[in-house]
């Protein structure tokens, strides 16, 4: 299970602001990027992008940051934090949601497509993600043959924003059970097409039950 710990990825002349034995340190932006950006890759945010991309989803379509054959020159903590309907997905099934959203929570000045992010501020809680690599490339090729079957132009992209929708609404009915039912069913019902996904979500929650 890959772990990004800013303890051991703060900057080596980063300072603690307390004793030792404190889990606060002071980490970079760049730092903080980079924690971001290897945690996609670990867990295999790339093959979703790929389908979502040639499907004409890309989140970065449109923006001035964005060079033909490069990438994006701008790179921000912003856009690192930011999940779109598919990743949020990803995060939310496989439990790492909260963790991905307690860690960017720490991090300030985020704001569309641009940061205003010190270069050095303090966190607190590590990032800890799972090894979900197969299921990224289960959902991958789900939303492949999803997009080739329908007709509908876009089809994937209106689940993505669909997913997003109702991930987000969880978010804000905490104290709300009726309502988080209601919610968790409607994600339910929209993720039932990605039966390989679902395949390996089944044995990797199997997997992880029976570890603890
Ligand atoms: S919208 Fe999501 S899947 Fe599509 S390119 Fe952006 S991050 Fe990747
Ligand atoms: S700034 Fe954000 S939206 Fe723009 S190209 Fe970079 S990652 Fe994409």
């Amino acid at each position: 299970m890959p772990s990004f710990n800013p303890n051991e990825q703060s900057q080596p002349n980063s300072q603690s602001i307390y004793e030792s034995t404190s889990k606060i340190k002071n980490m970079s932006r760049q730092t903080v990027i980079k924690i971001g950006v290897d945690a996609l890759n670990e867990v295999g945010s790339d093959l979703i992008c790929k389908v979502c991309i040639m499907n004409g989803g890309s989140c970065c379509n449109g923006c001035l940051h964005l060079t033909n054959g490069i990438g994006c020159k701008k790179r921000n903590t912003s856009c690192t934090a930011w999940l779109c309907g598919f990743l949020k997905y990803l995060f939310y099934a496989t439990g790492s949601l909260k963790d991905w959203e307690d860690f960017w929570r720490q991090v300030p000045g985020q704001d569309y497509r641009e940061d205003f992010t010190p270069e050095f501020f303090f966190v607190e809680k590590p990032l800890h993600m799972q090894n979900i690599r197969n299921l990224s490339e289960a959902l991958a090729t789900d939303l492949h043959e999803l997009a080739t079957k329908h007709i509908a132009i876009g089809f994937i992209l209106t689940l993505r924003e669909k997913i997003d929708k109702n991930i987000d609404r969880l978010n804000h009915c905490k104290n709300d059970p009726k309502k988080r039912i209601k919610i968790e069913r409607n994600i339910k019902v929209l993720s039932s097409p990605f039966h390989r996904f679902q395949k390996e979500l089944r044995e990797y929650h199997h997997l992880n039950n029976s570890h603890t």
